[in-house]
């Protein structure tokens, strides 16, 4: 099997490494959305976000979140999104899950989603807390 993200862990590939410990993994992305745009892996080869156990998300995270404030004053940005594309459906290209941390500053010309005007609030609740 050969997996691109698995291959930059194992410096077969190279790639902008930012951080290393012995779980996680981060590096900058290849064609950022915006300056400093990262993404930050578990070593281990798990396809999607929700193969991660709790450990894992725990290690993946816990990097995120050191790295990303240190990420924005780097590349002078004032903010910045953390997200994960999971299944392709989604967006997920790379099948070796992968937090985005993507530095923003006001007026970037990035757009946000847009939300959408709903009344079925409580019967789409009722599906997920059924599943729970
Ligand atoms: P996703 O669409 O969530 O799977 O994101 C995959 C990301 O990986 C994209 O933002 C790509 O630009 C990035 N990417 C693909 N190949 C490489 C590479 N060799 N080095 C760094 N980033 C990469
Ligand atoms: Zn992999």
């Amino acid at each position: 099997m050969t997996c691109l993200f698995c291959q930059i862990v194992k410096g077969e590939i190279p790639a902008q490494k930012i951080f290393e410990d012995e779980k996680t993994f981060a590096f900058l992305d290849i064609k950022p959305i915006s300056t400093g745009h990262a993404l930050v892996i578990p070593k281990a080869h798990l396809e999607h976000f929700d193969d991660m156990d709790a450990e894992d998300t725990h290690h993946v995270m816990d990097t995120v979140q050191k790295l990303a404030p240190k990420i924005m004053e780097a590349v002078g940005a004032t903010a910045y999104n953390v997200g994960v594309n999971v299944r392709p459906d989604a967006g997920q290209a790379v099948m070796h899950t992968h937090v985005h941390i993507i530095p923003r500053s006001a007026d970037d010309g990035l757009k946000s989603w847009p939300g959408m005007d709903v009344d079925n609030l409580e019967e789409i609740n009722n599906k997920i807390e059924a599943l729970l």
